[in-house]
């Protein structure tokens, strides 16, 4: 009889990418001498291109024209591209059919853009955990309360409760994940209290939305705004999706072409949203790589995504722990499932120094620093700064097992 061969196992969770991204065999020098292929573990920071999202903009690069007023054949496969683009990033973001969704550069022009529509005088809410772009637009607007993270999720959430109760709040900006350390709260319970004392949430969505499945509709958000550079497309494209009401009502982010109605010399009468905020020749290079993102994370099973960075963030987490004077920070004794994002000190060493090290002898990226988020590490004692590991779909257990061998070798080097 014929024998088969085996069938070839399936690789476990974190073997093997997910999905390809564009260079994935890049290699780069090494001090003592000779090459090493790159090991990319600052996804948080900007995420390699999926290889389906570079194809999809080489597609359009001889096609595109300028958008929405053009009557060429070109300008009109441009428009149908762009508005296409919008309709698969409002899915993809589990969008209300009538929310909006304006596209921008990136999470801080979408936060920015939604500060100046929040209606005059009323008070917004953050904690203190944010990354910048969650906070200082907020800041600088006013007025606004900064609330101090509590050590635990439960008395978080009981402190944003008491806080709601004490005043009243137009908006509860909140972050998705964590850029420093991946945790979250429970959105559903952040929603739930937000709405109960008559206050909208955003959801910073950054590094949330490329991570796990997050639906507007399905959490009761009323905002989310993310970057395509951190989900798998490249610079400068973004989104801000949510109610029309206030996009409606506020005054055009950007004022000039494309966000208006009628001009004449004494008055101008404004589109609505989201044209209203889209002021300028829009980005239609960049819609269309971030709708390519969204249709192939959107393709993914959720639990697979899931399962392959919890995959990497265990392997990371169990790794660090095991290495003498590694700390791994964490926020919330009590959070669950984290993303892959995992920052860590190591004692007596300095994150930039170590760093440095790791990029310069075994070509390994990994970020240092504060992470736009100081009040956050300051809050977790270490106000100088820490080192952070990020992973994502093109992420492999081979390149976290690079990472904990560096830093092996660092710490086996002695002071
Ligand atoms: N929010 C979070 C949680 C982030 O991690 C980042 C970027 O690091 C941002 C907002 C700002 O994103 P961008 O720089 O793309 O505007």
């Amino acid at each position: 009889a014929l024998l088969c061969p085996p069938a070839p196992a399936a690789a476990c969770a974190g073997e093997v990418p997910l999905l390809p991204v564009v260079g994935a065999d890049t290699r780069v020098p090494l001090v003592p001498g000779g090459t090493t292929r790159y090991v990319d573990l600052d996804s948080a920071a900007s995420s390699r291109a999926l290889e389906s999202v570079a194809a999809r903009v080489a597609e359009a690069l001889p096609l595109y024209a300028s958008v929405h007023r053009g009557a060429g054949y070109l300008s009109q496969v441009s428009t149908a591209a762009y508005e296409d683009a919008r309709e698969t990033v409002a899915r993809f973001v589990g969008a209300r059919t009538d929310d909006v969704c304006v596209l921008v550069r990136h999470t801080t022009d979408a936060l920015n853009l939604l500060a100046g529509c929040v209606p005059d005088g009323e008070a917004v809410l953050v904690l203190d955990c944010e990354h910048h772009a969650d906070l200082l637009p907020w800041q600088r607007r006013g007025p606004l309360t900064v609330l101090p993270t509590a050590a635990s999720v439960v008395e978080t959430l009981r402190a944003l409760g008491a806080a709601l109760a004490a005043a009243p709040y137009a908006l509860v900006a909140v972050t998705g994940a964590s850029n420093v350390t991946g945790e979250s709260l429970p959105l559903d319970e952040v929603v739930a209290l937000a709405h109960a004392a008559g206050a909208r949430v955003l959801v910073d969505g950054a590094q949330l939305v490329p991570h796990r499945r997050f639906s507007l509709a399905g959490s009761g958000a009323d905002y989310v705004a993310f970057s395509g550079h951190k989900a798998y497309a490249p610079f400068g494209s973004g989104a801000l999706v949510g109610r029309r009401d206030w996009l409606d009502a506020a005054p055009a982010y950007l004022a000039g072409g494309g966000a208006v109605q009628q001009v004449s010399v004494e008055e101008t009468s404004w589109a609505a949203a989201p044209h209203r905020h889209e002021g300028g020749s829009p980005n239609v290079l960049g819609a269309v790589a971030l709708a390519a993102a969204c249709d192939a994370l959107a393709g993914l099973a959720a639990e697979d995504l899931a399962a392959h960075e919890r995959a990497l963030r265990e392997r990371l987490v169990d790794g660090l722990g095991a290495l003498p004077g590694v700390r791994v920070l964490r926020i919330w004794a009590d959070s669950t499932d984290p993303t892959g994002v995992v920052s860590f000190t190591v004692a007596g060493a300095d994150p930039g120094l170590v760093a440095a090290y790791l990029s310069a002898e075994h070509g390994i990226g990994v970020r240092d620093g504060r992470f736009c988020a100081h009040p956050l590490l300051a809050r977790l004692g270490v106000p100088e700064g820490a080192l952070r590991a990020s992973v994502g779909v093109g992420s492999t257990l081979a390149d976290v097992d690079r990472l904990l061998a560096a830093l092996d070798a660092f710490l086996s080097a002695g002071p």
